[in-house]
């Protein structure tokens, strides 16, 4: 192992069967108000935080897969239900982590609102961050270089 390889984000799912830690900074981190992520992880809104997938490690593995839009695959806890983790065909290499589940989510403030146009009409959050109306898949690969 060699020096740089630190942690410096660390999480887990609702009943901690699944661990997880990473060696560097999420490359972005984004509120998504799309209908997908709404089901996939039951809240009004959701949150992640994009890392390189190369800097993250989860013990045993970062759950079960399920593909319901092509392109598209989350994961979960098979055991608790917990959103875990999005892959995306358009973000080669990144791996989206739910927020949620990361233990120092209080440090990782989004930078943007992505799909707010399928936002809630009741759920107003407060802040000068920029809202795309549609994927911010262009936002977020301009924000990681
Ligand atoms: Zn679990
Ligand atoms: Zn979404």
């Amino acid at each position: 192992m060699s020096a740089d390889t630190r942690i410096v984000f660390t999480g887990r799912c609702y009943c901690s069967a699944i661990t997880f830690s990473t060696t560097q900074a999420p490359e972005t981190v984004a509120y998504c108000h799309c209908d997908s992520c709404r089901r996939a992880t039951g809240g009004p809104v959701a949150a992640f935080a994009a890392f390189d997938e190369k800097a993250v490690t989860f013990t045993p593995d970062d759950g079960r897969q399920i593909t319901v839009i092509p392109g598209s695959t989350r994961t979960f806890c098979a055991a608790c239900g917990s959103s875990l983790t999005g892959r995306y065909d358009y973000l080669p290499g990144q791996v989206y982590i739910s927020l949620g589940v990361i233990d120092q989510a209080n440090d990782l403030a989004p930078k943007i609102h992505a799909h707010d146009s399928e936002r809630l009409t009741w759920l107003h959050i407060e802040d000068d961050l920029e809202r795309v109306s549609a994927t911010a898949r262009s936002k977020i690969n301009d924000a990681s270089k």
